[in-house]
């Protein structure tokens, strides 16, 4: 059998959808149907991140970002704090490699990767939920097995896999008939199977909250349900196959949250002073952040592009994993509770108000430090191992 899903299968799935419109009287199910049927008429899947994230008008987002959200200062605030923890695990760090070495993949020849197949890749995630949870696991054997028609392995182009996080792979899930369509990157090494769990937790998600598969604002933690296991996932199974590896993901993990960290501060900046003057860029905005950050226009327009709501919901959600993955260690049990109840949120809910239910058992982000520079010690352990 073969891991592959085209037009013709989305064209499958969409007619499904269309006849369940057909037979719905209730408003609110009408419209998810109908959103649902536009999304996959403008073939977000060819497209997917072109559409999602770069052809929407920036400013709408940029006030949904500052003001609906309710839990979006404490966040930023959070982030500040991730991004100089990292930058001191970072300065430690580059004693051992650069930046750069890091990033374009170290020498290749440290890199002797195993290269799994599409079978091996899947059953090893198979393996990875039916010793994660009992519950997600159930889930995930629907996910399985349709897997031959709702995974592919596309060839990668990247120089490198951490050239642009989760542009590896995607995951679209149709709630109404229970579908996922799902792209991954054919990568060597555990990589593969890396991000076939991570797009595996955003189609589980998708099963246990289909309503919100197709939705027009940004979750900020919509990330959680897939780093987690991901994360976990480098963190115990990644031990038996390969420790350097499964050290390097988790490392350049955390390299890849410092930048977006950063980024992300950045656009607060400006998100506040343009609230600042009643929601209106002009040169009033521009003369602010000269003065006060010493920022020039071309430095404002670069941030823009950035745009927090990309790297937003990686960053926020990284900080909430590394907690999760703290209590993990200690409390297996009551990690996957909370995990559970994080990816279980109705879409009538703000997930940063619910999240900030949840703030003490996840210990107020206290553990990032710690998570960060465990990360880096194993990593710089591994490496020098293997060098
Ligand atoms: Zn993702």
């Amino acid at each position: 059998m073969r891991y592959h899903w085209n037009q013709g299968s989305l064209e499958v799935a969409r007619n499904k959808v269309m006849r369940l419109l057909k037979q719905e009287k209730d408003p609110v199910k009408r419209d998810f149907y109908s959103k649902t049927i536009d999304a996959i008429n403008q073939n977000i899947f060819l497209e997917y991140y072109k559409y999602e994230y770069k052809a929407k008008p920036f400013m709408n987002r940029v006030v949904d970002a500052a003001n609906g959200q309710v839990g979006y200062n404490r966040f930023v605030n959070v982030i500040c704090d991730i991004q100089s923890q990292v930058s001191k695990v970072y300065d430690e760090i580059s004693d051992v490699a650069s930046r750069e070495d890091i990033l374009a993949g170290m020498n290749p020849e440290l890199f002797s990767f195993k290269r799994y197949t599409h079978d091996e890749t899947v059953e090893l995630t198979r393996k990875f939920y039916n010793g994660f949870d009992r519950e997600l696991a159930k889930k995930f054997m629907k996910v399985y097995s349709d897997r031959y028609n709702s995974i592919k392995y596309v060839p990668n182009q990247k120089r490198n896999i951490f050239d642009t996080f989760d542009l590896s792979g995607y995951c679209v899930g149709i709630g109404g008939i229970g579908k996922n369509f799902m792209s991954i990157g054919n990568y060597e090494g555990i990589y593969k199977v890396g991000c076939t769990v991570h797009e595996c937790g955003h189609a589980i998600k998708n099963l246990i909250v289909p309503e919100k598969t197709v939705s027009d604002g940004v979750d900020f933690i919509g990330e959680v349900e897939s780093i987690f296991p991901e994360m976990i996932f480098y963190h115990e199974m990644g031990k038996d196959i390969d420790p350097f590896q499964s050290a390097y993901h988790m490392f350049g993990y955390s390299m890849i949250y410092y930048e977006s960290a950063s980024n992300v501060i950045f656009q607060k900046l400006i998100i506040d002073k343009w609230l600042q003057n009643n929601c209106k860029f002009d040169k009033s905005v521009y003369d602010s952040l000269k003065e006060d950050y010493n920022m020039t226009r071309s430095d404002v327009r670069e941030s823009i592009g950035i745009d927090v709501t990309d790297e937003g919901p990686y960053v926020i959600s990284f900080a909430i994993v590394m907690e999760l993955l703290n209590l993990y260690k200690k409390d297996k049990d009551k990690a996957l509770y909370l995990y559970k109840k994080l990816i279980s949120i109705p879409p009538t809910e703000d997930p940063l108000v619910t999240l900030l239910k949840y703030e003490n058992d996840l210990c107020g982000f206290e553990h990032l430090a710690t998570e960060y520079s465990e990360i880096s010690q194993e990593y710089k352990k591994q490496l020098i191992r293997k060098m």
